[in-house]
């Protein structure tokens, strides 16, 4: 069956194909579309109302389910930021290292007791016939004093998750702990009783 996914974020794309193609789910994005869709602005307030924007835009427009997340990293010592905003913290739409070292600036007074911080995504599907389906993981760590590792994306070299960080992490290992990992996993248990 085929779903199609909102996100042209490639790290995400082989994360959900790694989980979803046991299922049968053959996942098409942006790239396998004749012509691109609109851009959705993201205005909600919570990770889940900006997925389930994403999906409802994308289901409308092609008629077939479609798949979108929204995820980010909230930071207990900074009131939960950048939570919605993660992607644009430093200004910059989807600028990882600006982000990164602003995270560290922010945190550069905080003892290592005060750094804890979570990831958190939400998963949302919309199906043409109406039907919404929305799941969300949380995974809980820290912030750490430098970047490290040279795998996955955005904040992963400053997460630390017990005494690695997530870029130190394989990627079978960050699937087991991350928030999208968890996200998705229910939203798996979910989605099975659908197709
Ligand atoms: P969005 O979900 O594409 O809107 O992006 C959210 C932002 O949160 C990304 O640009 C990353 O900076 C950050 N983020 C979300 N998930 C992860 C992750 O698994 N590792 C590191 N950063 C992440």
């Amino acid at each position: 069956m085929k779903f199609y996914i909102a996100t042209k974020n490639a790290h995400k794309i082989a994360e959900f194909d790694r989980i979803l193609s046991p299922l049968g789910i053959e996942l098409i994005s942006e790239n396998d579309l004749p012509k691109p869709l609109p851009d959705v602005d993201e205005t909600g307030t919570t990770f889940a109302e900006n997925a389930y924007q994403k999906a409802s835009v994308a289901c409308k427009l092609l008629g077939m389910p479609c798949i979108a997340d929204d995820s980010g990293i909230c930071v207990d010592a900074l009131g939960g930021a950048p939570g919605v905003y993660s992607a644009r913290y430093a200004g910059e739409h989807g600028n990882n290292e600006m982000n990164n070292q602003k995270l560290l600036r922010q945190m550069e007074n905080v003892p290592d007791e005060n750094r804890g911080a979570h990831f958190a995504c939400a998963v949302c599907c919309c199906f043409p016939d109406g039907r919404v389906l929305t799941a969300e993981g949380k995974c809980y760590g820290s912030i750490a004093r430098a970047p490290r590792g040279t795998n996955g994306f955005g904040y992963d070299p400053l997460f630390l998750y017990g005494d690695v960080t997530t870029a130190e992490m394989t990627n079978e290992q960050k699937d087991e702990i991350s928030h999208r990992g968890r996200a998705l996993r229910d939203f798996v248990e979910q989605i099975s009783k659908y197709i």
